[in-house]
Formats: structure tokens, C-alpha cells, sequence
């Protein structure tokens, strides 16, 4: 079974700030992270190739420095990984960013499944994934939290409904989505950490995965952002002291001063 796993590179959502003159994200002194949700995407590749034979490659679109997150899914033991790079994909929205995915999974050849994480934790849409599915004009699998079997050409999967799961049967190829319940990533071994730094990672441009200059990018991306901005920090807040009788009635003369009982 030929794997190819879509990773995204993500800032530590815990501390990333917005610049407030200039609405971007600051990202200088930001560590980086591979996206949680893709790490599970990776584990059931590698899990399903140690059952099942083939191939896990690992695939990212993003600047030079996205050849990081690469190398963490080789030390876990992806066989293969590419860097899908090229100023021209700057400014890419959800559109453009499946579309580019599709055209480089279409440009690596062969593959029986395409697995992504549910959603980044920074963008948080859960577009991509599906958005290369319908590239693709492949079948998708959502929210998926357990392989139930997996046969000549299809595979039965369950995947998170509200209240509850759905198995599915799924012909192949086909993509999915993979949830954080479907399994612990395993943490790379040091063997595995050395055999990355030594691999070669390939970059893959616009023009090697013959993509349409007029879909990606900024240019080929519908979405226009009108504004991004930090909302308001709320003030401190007032604690009344005292006796819980005179407390509540300090309380509610100023909620009637404020008019608001
Ligand atoms: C108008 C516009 C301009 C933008 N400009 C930029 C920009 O200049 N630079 C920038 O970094 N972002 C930019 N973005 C954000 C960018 O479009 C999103 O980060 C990207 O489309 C992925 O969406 P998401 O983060 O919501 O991921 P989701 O859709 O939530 O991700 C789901 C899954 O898709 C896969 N995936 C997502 N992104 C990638 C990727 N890059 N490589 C491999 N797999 C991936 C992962 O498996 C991930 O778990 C822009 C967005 C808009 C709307």
C-alpha cells in the first residue's frame, strides 16, 4: 500500500501574537511544530505499511525552513519525504493550497491513500484535506479514528460522527482525515533521527508539478482577507469584599446603576 502523508508546519499556537499595526502573525522567535493532527496521520501510515508492505512519503507545502517537519516524519520512519516550495505559491488560500497538494500528490505517481491531519491548529478550516480529495476527484474520509480492514481495493474505516461513530467502506484510492483519538504517534528513535538528517529531501517547484500559474497563489486563491486583528483584551474586573448579604447587594445596586437588571 503506497501512502502519501500531507503535513503542515505550524508556529506553537500557544504563543503566537498578532502584529496590531500590521495584522499579521509575529512569527519571529515562534518555535516551530509539526501540526499534532498530522503526527496521527503519519503513525496509521506507518502502521498500516508494517501490516500491509509499501511506502509512507511525506509531502509539505511551505518555505525552506518546512524541510524541519519533513525530517521529524523520516525519523519516525516515513521512507521518503518532498518539499513542495516556490514563491509563487505565496499568499495560497484553502483553494489554492488543495490545489497545489493535489497537483504534487498527481506529480509523485502511484499512491492507494492520501492521509491528512483533521485541521491545523494555526489555519484550523479542515479545508485542505478535503479540498484535495475533489482535486483529486478521489473519494474522502473525514474525522477518521480507526481502520476497521483493509482489503484488495477498499478499506472499511470508522470515522467520529456527533454522538457517536460510522463505519464506512471506502474504495481505494482514496483520502482521509485523521483525528488525535485514532492512535499515539510514536516518538522518533535516534537511529531514525540520524537516518533523516542524512536523506535528501527534494523540492518540487510549480513548473515539476505542472501547476496552473493562474491557480496558485494569491492569484488563484477566491479568498480575499479583508482584515485580521487580536480581539480586545477584557479589563481586570471587580471583586467585592465583605459578607456574602452585603456582597450580593453591593452587587446588585451596580448592576441596576449599570442598567443592566
Ligand atoms: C487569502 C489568504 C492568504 C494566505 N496567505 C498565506 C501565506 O502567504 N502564507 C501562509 O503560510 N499561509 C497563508 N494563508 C493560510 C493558508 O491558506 C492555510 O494555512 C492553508 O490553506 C491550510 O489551511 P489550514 O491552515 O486551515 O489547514 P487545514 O485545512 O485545517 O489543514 C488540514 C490538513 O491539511 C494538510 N495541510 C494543510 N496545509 C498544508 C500544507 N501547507 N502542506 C501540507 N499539508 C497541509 C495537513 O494534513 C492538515 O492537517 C492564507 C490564507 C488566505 C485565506
Amino acid at each position: 500500500m503506497d501512502i502519501i502523508v500531507c503535513v503542515k508546519q505550524v508556529p506553537d499556537t500557544t504563543e503566537v501574537q498578532i502584529d496590531p499595526e500590521t495584522g499579521t502573525l509575529v512569527r519571529e522567535g515562534v518555535p516551530s511544530i509539526v501540526n499534532p493532527f498530522d503526527l496521527n496521520a503519519v503513525e496509521a501510515a506507518l502502521q498500516l505499511k508494517e501490516e500491509h508492505g509499501g511506502t509512507v512519503t511525506v509531502i509539505t507545502m511551505g518555505p525552506p525552513q518546512a524541510k524541519d517537519a519533513l525530517k521529524e516524519c523520516l525519523a519516525m520512519g516515513a521512507d521518503e519525504a518532498v518539499l513542495i516550495s516556490d514563491k509563487d505559491f505565496a499568499g495560497a488560500d484553502t483553494w489554492a493550497t488543495s490545489y497545489t497538494l493535489a497537483k504534487s500528490v498527481e506529480a509523485l505517481g502511484n499512491y492507494d491513500l492520501v492521509l491528512c491531519g483533521k485541521e491545523a491548529i494555526d489555519g484550523d478550516t479542515a479545508q485542505t484535506g478535503p479540498g484535495i480529495a475533489e482535486h483529486l476527484g478521489i473519494p474522502q474520509v473525514t474525522y477518521l479514528q480507526k481502520i476497521v480492514k483493509v482489503e484488495d481495493e477498499k478499506m472499511q474505516v470508522e470515522r467520529v460522527i456527533d454522538g457517536g461513530a460510522e463505519t464506512v467502506e471506502v474504495p481505494l484510492p482514496a483520502l482521509m482525515t485523521c483525528e488525535k483519538s485514532m492512535n499515539e504517534p510514536r516518538y522518533a528513535t535516534i537511529k531514525g533521527t540520524m537516518k533523516a538528517n542524512k536523506k535528501e529531501i527534494p523540492e518540487y517547484s510549480a513548473q515539476d508539478i505542472k501547476a496552473d500559474p493562474e491557480c496558485i497563489g494569491l492569484k488563484g486563491s477566491p479568498t480575499k482577507v479583508k482584515r485580521v486583528f487580536a480581539p480586545e483584551k477584557k479589563t481586570g474586573g471587580e471583586i467585592i469584599e465583605g459578607e456574602p448579604k452585603e456582597a450580593v447587594q453591593t452587587l446588585v445596586k451596580k448592576l441596576q446603576d449599570a442598567n443592566i437588571v
